[in-house]
């Protein structure tokens, strides 16, 4: 049988792409190599994707698997600053919540409706290569029964960080400035707030490195080290050492950890920050890691998967229906993510810049500034003047406050430091 579309990856960007496309009526196939569920990292997703669950039929499943509601995040600094914010009062803002979820459970309820939609997933199934040919793809696939070939008129790349289509054709550009290294596992029994505050993501910045705390349940957290990869070969030390000589470090997070018990493994993954040169061709669309990872800490990962997925299965289903607007929709796709990451971007360099943290930590209390990036770290697209020019200003009294503008108090992010 000929496919529709073919999705190489059945996480987020592959799943949502998948139930998009079926539920219009196309025949499509996602290939997982992995058996779900299966852990994944990426677990505090954003308001915005709120909206294409409603879409794809996904709200009352999402609630049935009993994801906590998070309602914004908390910034503390080494030097004991601390800074939340709530995304009830972002800017315009439509959507109070988000979901923190486990993703070996969200990956497989999402792959699962996907199959529902009327996909046909293949799990334990790799892509080994693809041939791309004039009006179409052929596929070679290695499953449970051997290995064999599939056609589909379109493909999808979501395959994350693997970046089969990117790979390919060298498309792949890393970042220079974020070579970074995390280190991350699941405990039980950190001390977490109490009520809405003890849903909200947890960023605490050092001097040199900084911590994610993401509540997944009533009793698990997620804990995450993100440091310079440079620092981490330096150290010539494991990724168990530096994490827990980190964590003893700090007491902000050791305060939060005297009663927790680590129940997995210690993961670590390093220099996965890039993005490729273009996310469509002839017959192919990039989504999801696939197209690019900018970095874990304002969480827009699985916010950009959810939106890429939906976004290049409706690409798809526009040329499928009419052929000659497929440059053109491509194009508007390439446009739209490519200006999305551009954003998360930009405020992922400043998180790294001291001047940054001291703007955020004391930010400017007129114009609507602080509600203006909390939207944006929501995940709205920024495409409104309304926004744009905020967000403008925003960097610019950052990059005054950089230039040695006294505009907010100088911090060390050290602990014990004023
Ligand atoms: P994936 O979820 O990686 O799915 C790709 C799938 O493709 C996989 O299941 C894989 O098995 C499959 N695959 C790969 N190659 C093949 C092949 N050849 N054949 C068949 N199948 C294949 N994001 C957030 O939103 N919030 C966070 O808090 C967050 N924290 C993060 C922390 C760290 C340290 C890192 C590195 C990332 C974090 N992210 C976070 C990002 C998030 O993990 C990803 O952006 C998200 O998982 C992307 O989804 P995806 O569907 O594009 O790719």
């Amino acid at each position: 049988m000929r496919y529709d579309a073919a999705i190489i990856g059945g996480g987020p960007a592959g799943s949502v792409a998948a139930a998009t496309l079926s539920r219009a009526g196309r025949r499509v196939i996602v290939l997982e190599r992995e058996k779900f569920p299966r852990f994944h990292i990426g677990e505090s997703l954003l308001p915005f994707s709120m909206d294409a669950f409603d879409r794809l039929g996904l709200r009352e499943k999402m609630e049935k698997a009993g994801f906590i509601h998070k309602h914004g995040a908390e910034i503390a600094s080494g030097c004991n600053k601390q800074l939340r914010f709530y995304f009830k009062n972002g800017f315009r803002s439509k959507r109070a919540t988000a979901y923190q979820v486990t993703r070996a459970d969200f990956d497989k309820l999402l792959l699962d409706h996907a199959a529902e939609t009327g996909a046909e997933v293949l799990e334990e199934t790799q892509v080994k290569s693809i041939d791309f040919q004039t009006g179409g793809v052929r596929l070679q696939i290695n499953g449970p029964t051997g290995e064999r070939e599939i056609e589909a008129d379109y493909v999808i790349d979501a395959s994350g960080r693997n970046s089969l289509v990117g790979n390919t054709f060298g498309l792949k550009k890393t970042y220079h400035d974020l070579k970074k290294f995390a280190i991350y596992a699941h405990f039980d029994h950190v001390s977490r707030a109490e009520g809405v505050d003890g849903t909200l993501t947890r960023m605490v910045r050092t001097s040199r490195a900084w911590f994610w705390m993401i509540p997944l349940s009533a009793t698990r957290t997620s804990i995450g080290l993100v440091m310079d990869l440079e620092d981490f070969k330096a150290s010539e030390k494991s990724p168990e050492t530096t994490f827990t000589e980190a964590l003893e470090a700090q007491p902000v997070m050791k305060c939060k950890m005297e009663n927790a018990t680590r129940v997995s493994p210690i993961y670590a993954t390093g220099d996965y920050s890039y993005r490729n040169e273009k996310f469509t061709g002839d017959r192919w669309i990039l989504a999801g890691d696939a197209a690019g990872f900018i970095d874990p800490v304002f969480s827009s990962g699985v916010f950009l998967a959810i939106l890429s997925g939906e976004e290049a299965a409706k690409a798809i289903l526009g040329a499928l229906a009419a052929p000659p607007v497929r440059e053109k929709l491509f194009a508007g796709y390439h446009s739209k993510i490519n200006r999305v990451m551009d954003l998360y971007l930009d405020l992922v360099l400043g998180w790294y810049k001291q001047e940054f943290i001291e703007t955020f930590f004391n930010p400017v209390q007129h114009l609507q500034l602080v509600p203006a990036i909390n939207a944006i770290l929501a995940g709205n697209d920024g495409r409104s003047f309304a926004i744009r020019w905020r967000i403008w200003l925003f960097h610019k009294v950052v990059r005054l406050q950089g230039r040695g503008v006294p505009i907010s108090p100088r911090l060390t992010l050290e602990p014990n430091a004023a």
